[in-house]
């Protein structure tokens, strides 16, 4: 959308030009923020829409003045000539009006129009001032929160249920009893895996002795070069993504094959014993990963790049 904008502006004369267009507020500012007109003859820009003084339109920044003027689609050119723009403002003006027609007044003297030169526009984020698409999208999403998610989980090809719940857990989102707690439902504060610390995910998935034996265990088998993590890890995302980050692209995709998989396991054991009442030792825990990873490989969810021993 801010692809019209751009088009409309650059090129005044295609035969839609003046055509109502889709276009939201979010396109507008975008255009507005990546655009620099330079001024020409005037004859292409508009008085109260374009953004031709300091890089806001006089609508923005003279909102009483502009509802109080009429003549909304004055070019530049037009409304300079003559003071055109003054013969617009309609009667019995408030003091708000009187305050804006003086700054504005003091703009427009700063004007000087070259009526031999067309009006230019530019794109800010391109070399030759083109607009581009990359360069709009990018603009769009400068704003957004950057994180590893889909570098660790979402594009690790693991089963969706796994993926969502290693996203839960390194935002400490799962029921455990931390957040079991906050909502006041019913649950057994310690972790049921050491019976020793308060069950967080944190603690449930790096902290835990019995985790840390298992991570061990794991990493032993699958020769995976990361290191496990620490009793007093401080974060489950970090911990991942610095084991990780290095790593060459195969050897990653192993590795987070093996955390989802690995908590998913953890996660399963630690409802096994809360509903069930049914403990498995490390060691089948440690086998159950590599049952469900063998299983992952030969239903070519995972790349076959690597085959968990059998
Ligand atoms: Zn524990």
């Amino acid at each position: 959308r801010t692809r019209w904008l751009w088009q409309q502006a650059k090129f005044p004369d295609k035969p839609w030009t003046g055509l109502p267009f889709p276009s939201d507020k979010l396109s507008y500012s975008i255009f507005i923020a990546s655009t620099v007109i330079t001024i020409g003859s005037g004859a292409t820009i508009s008085f109260w829409h374009s953004h031709w003084w300091q890089g806001t339109p006089l609508r923005e920044l003279f909102p009483q003045l502009y509802s109080h003027s009429r003549g909304h689609n004055l070019s530049l050119m037009t409304a300079l000539a003559d003071r055109k723009w003054i013969t617009c403002i309609k009667e019995n003006p408030t003091a708000q009006v009187l305050a804006d027609y003086v700054r504005v007044w003091n703009i427009t003297a700063q004007v000087n129009l070259s009526p031999t030169q067309p009006d230019d526009i530019r794109w800010k984020w391109t070399a030759d001032g083109q607009y581009s698409a990359r360069t709009a999208y990018q603009m769009l999403f400068q704003g957004r929160i950057r994180t590893n998610h889909n570098m660790l989980i979402w594009s690790s090809r693991t089963p969706p249920k796994c993926q969502m719940h290693a996203w839960l857990a390194i935002q400490g989102r799962c029921n455990t009893a931390d957040q079991l707690a906050k909502k006041n439902w019913p649950h057994t504060p310690t972790c049921t895996l050491c019976q020793l610390q308060p069950e967080t995910a944190l603690h449930l998935f790096a902290q835990c002795q019995y985790t840390r034996l298992l991570w061990q265990m794991i990493l032993q088998r699958f020769h995976a070069q990361i290191t496990p993590p620490r009793a007093d890890e401080p974060s489950l995302e970090d911990w991942w993504y610095s084991s990780v980050r290095s790593l060459s692209k195969q050897e990653r995709m192993k590795v987070n094959c093996l955390v989802i998989c690995a908590w998913w396991h953890v996660w399963k054991e630690r409802n096994a014993r809360i509903f069930e009442h049914r403990a498995s030792a490390i060691t089948e825990v440690c086998s159950l990963i590599n049952e469900e990873l063998r299983l992952w490989c030969t239903a070519g969810l995972v790349r076959a790049m690597w085959m968990p021993p059998d």
